[in-house]
């Protein structure tokens, strides 16, 4: 299968800032670029994967959403997981919208659960 070339965003590393205040940084940085890092990991990581569609970006990138909440459960509690998904979606609906053909329209895109009330 032909691939079209990726945008540019895609492969681009997390944008990491340039000067910090050292609170930010004991935070490890804006909740989007804590988001953005783990995306970029992710979806890089199922292209190394050896399986059938590696070499497809939007077989990836469904992957990369629906596996996001677990990759960050390895360092973040569910909440803290949750909290970070919708940066996931804004970098999914990023890419998708404006390059149709990296959607799979088999994808199931998990929903956004609402956080309980306090
Ligand atoms: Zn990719």
């Amino acid at each position: 299968m032909e691939l079209h070339e990726p945008p540019p965003q895609l492969h681009r590393a997390a944008p990491v800032p340039v000067r910090r205040s050292p609170e930010r940084r004991q935070r490890g940085g804006a909740a989007w670029q804590q988001a953005a890092g783990t995306w970029t990991l992710v979806h890089e990581a199922f292209h190394l994967r050896h399986w059938r569609f590696r070499r497809n970006d939007a077989k990836v990138l469904c992957q990369t959403i629906v596996y996001f909440t677990d990759a960050m459960r390895l360092g973040a509690t569910e909440q803290q997981a949750n909290e970070l998904y919708p940066y996931a979606l804004a970098l999914y609906r990023q890419v998708t919208q404006p390059y149709p053909w990296y959607r799979d329209p088999a994808c199931i895109v998990p929903p956004w659960i609402l956080p309980p009330r306090p």
